[in-house]
């Protein structure tokens, strides 16, 4: 196993991985593999049923909300939070922080009328705005942001405080640390990163807001309609979601919430100290809002890039490419992702500023 920093679909605990591989053809002394099994049977609904009330059990998510399994990734509650949502004539509030509350943005103004309450465009988007500078719809549908911004690297360190319902795209923070659910309408997540394989969608919604879809809205993408058939109504996504279910045993034994937070503190903590201090790697976030996830780095020298790539992976450290759109470096330092791989990380980072540098 090497290291692998990848922002999505990322590394998952070696435990996971061993315990699913070690019954990939008889399940429990069932002769099969959970792959092969009917979502209806009595097997699986107990395996699904304890994956959500594992998850329950971590965030501490009360009966207010119904937890779903959905398919079609975070781009999917793109629409479906405004098709649910918005209502007739609706006006929906977003905050932009980058790319991913960009497309959030994009989305919903397809469904309805959206008012960019506030944005940090204009400094690129290297930090986030203070809430009393919101401008706010009086009367809104929803509040949408985005907690934690995988590509830049910037994460949010408060909740914010509004009226209407709160609507938060958890997909790169989510059970990195405690979270008290009870402030939100509406939470989802993308699997790929902290929860397990992609093909699955967490999303947690208050009941209240369940049954709000307006005659239009496809069966499959009312909320209501998969609380009310526990994320069945057709065939979900099922080793998605067992996998998941092992996630999140995997991270109760690990001392849930708490002790994940800790570590997921230390681990960023150690590689934005060696960043600043380095003289050659670089971050432009605001040390306040920096993400302990996703930490997006560049070099001096950026004709190094390519140099830098080709020799952490012989070193064992993959996927520290940074997005795409924005280039550089960017390390995903998810739960999965150990201490020893960011202990690795850094002292790769240091021999390579002794080399090139
Ligand atoms: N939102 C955030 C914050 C993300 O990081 C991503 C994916 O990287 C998405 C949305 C899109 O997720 P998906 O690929 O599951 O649609």
């Amino acid at each position: 196993r090497r290291y692998n920093f990848c922002a999505g679909p990322a590394a998952l605990p070696d435990e996971v991985l061993k315990q699913a591989a070690s019954e990939m053809l008889d399940y429990n002394g069932r002769g099969l593999s959970v792959m092969e099994m009917s979502h209806r049977s009595k097997e699986y609904v107990a395996i699904a049923e304890t994956a959500e009330q594992d998850l329950r059990d971590l965030l501490d998510i009360s009966d207010d909300y119904a937890v779903l399994f959905l398919q079609g990734g975070a781009s999917q509650q793109f629409a479906m939070v405004p098709m649910n949502l918005m209502g007739e004539n609706g006006v929906a509030d977003y905050v932009n922080t980058g790319e991913w509350s960009s497309r959030g943005i994009k989305e919903a103004r397809r469904y309805g009328r959206v008012n960019v309450a506030a944005s940090t465009e204009d400094v690129r988007f290297t930090t986030v705005p203070a809430q009393d500078s919101w401008q706010l719809t009086p009367g809104a549908s929803y509040v949408h942001y985005t907690p934690n911004e995988t590509i830049g690297g910037l994460e949010y360190d408060f909740i914010p405080q509004v009226d209407a319902p709160l609507v938060a795209d958890y997909s790169s923070s989510i059970l990195s640390r405690p979270l008290d659910v009870s402030r939100f309408g509406l939470i989802y997540a993308g699997a790929q990163k902290n929860i397990g394989p992609a093909g699955i969608c967490v999303v947690i919604v208050r009941k209240d807001l369940l049954g709000r879809a307006g005659p239009h809205v496809p069966t499959m993408l009312d909320y209501k309609v998969q609380a009310d058939n526990g994320s069945m109504y057709n065939t979900p996504p099922t080793y998605a979601w067992y996998l998941s279910g092992l996630v999140f045993k995997w991270l109760k034994q690990q001392g849930g919430m708490p002790a994940m937070e800790a570590l997921n503190l230390r681990k960023a903590g150690k590689l934005y100290d060696y960043i600043d201090g380095s003289g050659f790697y670089s971050n432009p976030v605001e040390k306040r809002y920096r993400s302990i996830m996703n930490v997006p780095f560049v070099l001096a020298d950026a004709a190094l890039d390519k140099t830098f790539l080709a020799e952490a992976d012989q070193a064992g450290l993959l996927n520290l490419a940074g997005h795409r759109s924005v280039g550089g470096m960017r390390a995903s330092i998810y739960n999965a992702v150990p201490e020893a791989a960011v202990d690795a990380l850094i002292a790769f980072m240091k021999d390579f500023v002794q080399r090139h540098g």
